[in-house]
């Protein structure tokens, strides 16, 4: 591997895996600062494909088409986590991938995450492994119930979760989740969900934007406004929280910490949930509300610029538009301050990604 420059030129092409909403918005990020995208999707009909310079259709195991990808970009990040670990250990041997792929692996795992999470001392749900319907039997004791049952890889959007409440068969409740590797949660009776998106640059900066409070609908995200109805002191935390995580893996780019806010005693406790490894869909609301969104931040990071100090221009409500809810976009264009923003999606499914519309008021 040649020794890449930092920054990149602006003739630098930058190399995205997954062509989703997050890819077509990482693009148009990109090319606002005057770089090319090259993005890299199996799937034909990627709301990214449709903004980009190059694009390449081939599965992420294609080793002959990632070559090719490799050869014509000049960084590589990507916007979807669960892009196979070979894959983004084939494109390092050739070009620098950012955030690094041991990151992915870390955090495609729920257990090998909440692991890590609890060996920086910051709390989560009690959890347990799971591998077998005599593990569950044993984490009910140990976890307590109500619990949440996931499986510990490719779960997204409450995809690969069940919830026990009073028992039930073991052999009948790991197997509903296919037999795999399986992490029991306890549940948190949570007064709030709070995420904190951050962005650390290659010279160790980090930058936060305020916390984003978020309101999910039958576990995927509805509403998120910011800044967060929390006090000082929890916002302080969930920002500590997320700077030791970005510190923790010496990471370059955008992450989002999604945490749970529980009432302790006369205060409150954070607890981390989830932590996704790329731009979030709670920070959408940065592209009209901040002075710097988190896709520029992210761009800005993997090609080795500074990074913005973002400031916020407004108290904030960001909506996702789920499924048929695209039907109404024509309604939200006319509300005065509506931004919209929709993912060129054709087929329409229930709780699918559609578009959001962010509202920036006074505050
Ligand atoms: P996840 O896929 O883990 O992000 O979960 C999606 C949503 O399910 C979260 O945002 C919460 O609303 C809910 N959830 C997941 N795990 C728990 C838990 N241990 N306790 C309470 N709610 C949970």
């Amino acid at each position: 591997m040649t020794t890449q420059r930092w920054p990149l030129g602006p003739d630098a092409t930058i190399g995205i895996l997954g062509g989703g909403q997050l890819g077509r918005m990482l693009a148009l990020a990109a090319a606002r600062l005057g770089f090319r995208c090259h993005v890299f999707c199996p799937d034909s009909h990627s709301p990214a494909f449709d903004v980009v310079h190059s694009v390449t259709e081939a599965d992420y195991l294609d080793m002959a088409a990632l070559d090719r990808f490799a050869g014509d970009v000049d960084v590589v990040t990507y916007e979807f986590e669960n892009v196979p670990a070979e894959t983004a250990t084939f494109l390092s041997a050739r070009k620098p991938v950012l955030p690094d792929p041991k990151v992915l692996a870390i955090t495609q795992d729920r257990l090998t995450e909440k692991e890590l999470v609890k060996s920086l001392g910051i709390g989560t749900a009690k959890f347990a492994a799971v591998d077998s319907p005599s593990d569950l039997t044993g984490a009910l004791t140990s976890v307590g119930q109500p619990a949440v049952l996931k499986t510990r890889r490719f779960g997204y959007d409450g995809k690969g979760q069940l919830m026990i409440r009073n028992g039930g068969d073991p052999v009948e409740m790991f197997n509903d989740l296919g037999g795999q590797p399986q992490i029991l949660e306890a549940y948190v009776p949570f007064e709030r969900e709070i995420s904190v998106v951050a962005a650390r640059g290659r010279d160790g900066r980090i930058e936060c934007f305020d916390v984003i409070e978020n309101e999910h609908q039958e576990h995927i995200l509805k509403t998120s406004r910011v800044p967060a109805n929390v006090t000082p002191a929890v916002a302080a935390e969930a920002r500590r929280i997320a700077e030791r995580i970005a510190e923790a893996f010496n990471y370059v780019g955008v992450l989002a910490v999604e945490m749970f806010v529980v009432k302790e005693g006369a205060g409150h406790a954070v607890l981390v949930n989830e932590i996704a490894p790329r731009v979030h869909n709670s920070g959408h609301w940065t592209i009209d509300g901040a002075s710097v969104s988190q896709f520029e931040q992210h761009i800005r990071a993997v090609a080795g610029l500074p990074l913005g100090n973002p400031i916020r221009r407004g108290r904030i409500e960001m909506t996702n538009l789920l499924g048929a809810e695209v039907e109404d976009a024509a309604k939200w264009l006319e509300i005065p301050g509506a931004a919209v923003h929709l993912y060129g999606k054709t087929a329409v499914r229930a709780g699918r990604k559609m578009g959001h519309v962010t509202q920036v008021f006074p505050e």
